[in-house]
């Protein structure tokens, strides 16, 4: 199973109220833009990942996709695929006629898409794929996404008397 999460107000909030993680102090070597990373983004990610869970990143943002990369993994978070702006144009809007929506999980395999935006739930509805939306001020938005991933994962059968 393939999540993949928004960045701005999902997982990068710099409203003052938005707590965010403790960077390693580090960091700095990384050579990327420390931007603050939402508190309780590090142990959901991690633990996503250790039930099976491939984790991506897909943002309408013109991040550079191995800035992003590092600077997650300075936060000891190991993502697959960085999808940006520019790397969606490129794979879904081939010519000027093409509307693909702001988003299209789907288009790259991804089951999940965690999101603060109605909007790109909506276009779940209308494309085919499906959104958690989490509200930059929702302290618990990683209870949010735990329930909706332990829907998604498929039953262990138990094979006991
Ligand atoms: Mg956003």
């Amino acid at each position: 199973m393939r999540i993949s999460f928004d960045l701005d107000d999902t997982l990068i909030c710099y409203q003052p109220d938005v707590p965010s993680e403790t960077p390693p102090r580090w960091i700095w070597r990384c050579m990327v833009a420390n931007e603050p990373l939402r508190q309780g983004a590090r142990a959901l990610m991690q633990g996503l990942r250790q039930r099976g869970w491939e984790v991506w990143i897909y943002t309408t943002s013109h991040r550079n996709p191995s800035s992003v990369w590092w600077w997650l993994w300075c936060h000891g978070i190991r993502v697959g695929r960085v999808i940006n702006q520019h790397i969606h144009d490129r794979h879904l809007r081939r010519t000027v006629r093409d509307y693909p929506p702001s988003k299209n999980p789907r288009a790259f395999g991804i089951d999940l898409h965690v999101d603060d935006l109605e909007g790109v739930r909506d276009e779940g509805k209308t494309h085919g794929f499906r959104v958690v939306v989490v509200s930059p001020d929702d302290p618990t938005w990683t209870e949010k996404v735990l329930r909706v991933t332990r829907e998604m994962e498929p039953r262990r059968v138990s094979h006991g008397n």
